[in-house]
């Protein structure tokens, strides 16, 4: 006899949530007020019906009519398809799965109301898996909100969830009426019931397009939010304490000495920055500046002017890239700066033999190392610095935010900090990122509004810009050609092989396969083979022999986009140009044109291209300038992937959209410096409604 006990009273329900609940859960929506910011991803216009003589292909309708045929086809795999009519014309209906019941329903001499997305069709316009109800029900007078949802969560069920929050919460202004006032704000209780519940006298295309007063006060709101809590942010970085390293002015000073020793003058630009950054070190809380500066634009002087300063205030200085043959570069630079300087200088990352690796942390943990290089390595919780006071992290867009944290708290009490600094226990480095991306205005006021920014404009003197040539592939024979040529007049040139993003295996051979077939085609010259998974030392090697001229034709995957300084280096082709991103592209076009010859980049493509893989493209060719190309990349692929914000686990905004929301975002801005002035229960309120559960903001 087998008895059974029931394990559980409800069915399907887990640790005493039931299914629906969960399914809110993975939503977000927890409390009601979740569910009241929970707002419509679209509205459908189910108000009409069009008669069937007037549907277009494209749009998004509701008919109504009677089924003429109905027939199950297998051509070339089963599928159900029905005709029906009004007194306008006829429409095709066709589901590729379905189910007996949906066979029943069409039958013919049946009326229904129909919904769905027109297509053009092979035989005419068609609606495929078409929604199908009953003619009699009497139309909504208003727009449908239809809500962002997950699996087996009907729209009924949140619209009816939706509508219990608003009634059981407060739905009290957080903002005072006489700045809803000056603003034009719409209050937020109207806003949100707008936004839930559209009445047939509103609106429709500003709601679907987002313009409507109901979306912009919401929107406000999320903005005004980021911005106080970004200046939260800012205020508790300003609390912390870091080490002043204030500029030893005199003319033996190890700045004034490499001054001197360099073969170049910096440009008035780079000047500028270097004085915003040592006024910087000097301060006593935390750095935490930008620099931007187009590729080329001579950041790493900026960067080795700024170690030296903090280097003879008595810290110690991190530099981290995001690549080894970035960071063996910077190594090698700064070495030819540093060692006339007598500057104990060392190097670090994750390949190095585990004898070189154990000497490294020495040397960093007993302070005989001042100036250390290194990659991510450099973060890993084994690294004890001896005093660090400045962290230098260069193309921080390829790092996540989380890994630049890690390093900044290095200095942190119980980070490694060695007695020698315990008489001033809570003192944080100071942060300099460099970038070649820069971030656009909106961008800049936003998520990165707690940072310092400087710039450096223009390039140094002396350079040709470089010509972008967009080619189809069809004519590889004649860029080949083109590559031997430049080579008996004495230039070297890149081919980048394409980016394989599913597979890095495929990447790889794609990249073998590349050097064969130059080293057939090009007899004569040495080509050389430059990929991730080449050991450093072969690495080093490679480039070594590239940027001594050994080597002619450099065959490369990505891993030079960015940093890698050969001058002589004129042309760059760039196999299928169309998979690679605005940004990526600016990177590696930012090889060449290093040097006093002008330079080519030649796009190569593959056709057919997609719609914004030619905008990339054009982009590229219109235009050589940073900001502009971030811009465009902007508004191209919106902020969410500009950021990384996979990896970096910002929060994004979710009804703002920066690109078309630039003024709110400056009215945002000025009412947070004004509520914080003058009345912070204000900005308690406000926060407290829109960043509930969002604390990680705090933290970008
Ligand atoms: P990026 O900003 O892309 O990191 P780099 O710092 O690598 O650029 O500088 C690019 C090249 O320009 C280097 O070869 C560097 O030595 C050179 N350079 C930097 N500043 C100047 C200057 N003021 N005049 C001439 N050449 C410069
Ligand atoms: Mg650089």
């Amino acid at each position: 006899m087998v008895t059974r006990i029931k394990s559980k009273p409800e069915d399907g329900a887990q640790g005493g949530r039931s299914l629906i609940e969960q399914k809110f859960e993975r939503l977000g929506l927890l409390v009601p007020q979740d569910f009241v910011l929970h707002l419509p991803l679209r509205y459908e216009d189910e108000t009409a019906i069009v008669p069937i003589g007037h549907l277009r292909g494209g749009m998004s309708a509701q008919i109504e009519g009677e089924v003429i045929e109905a027939e199950v086809k297998f051509s070339p795999r089963r599928q159900l398809t029905a005709t029906i009519r009004d007194d306008s014309g006829e429409l095709a209906l066709r589901w590729l799965t379905f189910y007996p019941s949906q066979q029943q329903q069409m039958k013919p001499g049946r009326r229904w109301r129909i919904r769905g997305e027109v297509r053009s069709g092979y035989l005419g316009l068609e609606i495929i898996h078409p929604k199908v109800t009953v003619p009699s029900s009497p139309l909504p007078a208003a727009l449908t909100p239809v809500y962002p949802t997950t699996d087996g969560l009907s729209q009924p069920s949140l619209r009816k969830a939706i509508a219990l929050a608003i009634a059981q919460t407060s739905l009290e202004d957080t903002l005072p009426q006489a700045l809803i006032q000056k603003l034009s704000l719409m209050p937020f209780d109207e806003a949100i019931r707008t936004l839930h519940s559209p009445t047939p006298e509103m609106d429709a295309e500003a709601l679907m397009e987002h313009t409507h007063p109901a979306w912009l006060r919401i929107k406000f709101d999320e903005l005004l939010a980021q911005q106080l809590s970004l200046a939260a942010a800012r205020d508790a970085r300003r609390a912390k304490r870091s080490r002043s390293l204030p500029l030893n002015s005199s003319s033996e000073s190890l700045c004034n000495r490499l001054l001197r020793a360099l073969p170049f003058t910096l440009t008035a630009s780079q000047s500028n920055v270097v004085r915003e950054i040592s006024a910087d070190l000097a301060r006593d809380f935390p750095m935490y500046r930008l620099l931007q500066g187009d590729v080329g634009s001579g950041k790493t002087i900026v960067a080795a002017m700024a170690a030296l300063q903090a280097i003879e205030a008595g810290v110690q200085v991190a530099i981290m890239a995001p690549t080894e043959i970035l960071a063996q570069q910077h190594y090698q630079k700064m070495q030819s700066w540093c060692e006339p300087l007598d500057i104990g200088i060392c190097w670090l990352t994750g390949s190095i033999t585990p004898r070189a690796r154990k000497r490294a942390l020495e040397d960093i943990s007993s302070g005989q190392a001042r100036l250390i290089i290194g990659t991510q390595a450099l973060i890993q919780d084994t690294v004890e610095f001896e005093n660090l006071g400045l962290v230098i992290v260069d193309e921080q867009h390829r790092f996540g935010v989380g890994q630049r944290l890690s390093l900044s708290r290095k200095g942190e009490p119980g980070a490694g900090v060695s007695l020698h600094d315990m008489k001033v226990p809570d003192w944080v480095p100071h942060q300099l990122t460099m970038s070649a991306t820069p971030i656009p205005r909106t961008l800049a006021m936003t998520f990165y509004a707690d940072l310092e920014v400087s710039s450096i404009e223009g390039l140094p003197p002396g350079r040709t810009p470089v010509l972008t040539k967009l080619v189809s592939n069809t004519r590889r024979e004649e860029i080949i050609s083109h590559i031997a040529q430049s080579a008996v007049n004495g230039q070297q040139t890149y081919w980048v092989c394409p980016l394989v993003e599913e597979s890095e295996a495929l990447e790889l051979q794609t990249a073998v396969d590349t050097h064969q077939a130059l080293s057939a085609a090009l007899p004569e010259l040495r080509i050389g083979l430059v990929h991730g998974r080449l050991s450093n030392a072969d690495k080093s090697a490679v480039m070594q022999d590239f940027r001594a001229g050994l080597i002619q034709v450099l065959v490369a995957t990505t891993v030079i986009e960015v940093g890698v300084d050969v001058p002589n280096a004129s042309l760059m082709v760039i196999e299928h140009a169309e998979r690679f991103g605005l940004a990526q592209l600016h990177q590696l076009r930012g090889r060449v044109g290093r040097g006093s010859a002008s330079s080519v980049c030649v796009l190569m493509f593959q056709n057919p291209l997609s719609l914004i893989a030619r905008q990339r493209l054009r982009a590229m060719y219109e235009t050589q300038d940073g900001f502009e190309i971030a811009q465009r990349d902007l508004d191209l692929r919106g902020p969410g992937e500009m950021l990384g914000s996979k990896q970096s686990g910002i929060t994004l905004l979710r009804f703002a959209d920066l690109a078309q929301d630039s003024a709110l975002v400056r009215a945002a801005r000025e009412t947070a410096t004004e509520l914080r002035q003058h009345a912070p229960e204000i900005v308690q309120r406000h926060l407290a409604r829109w960043m509930r559960g969002r604390e990680d903001f705090l933290r970008s």
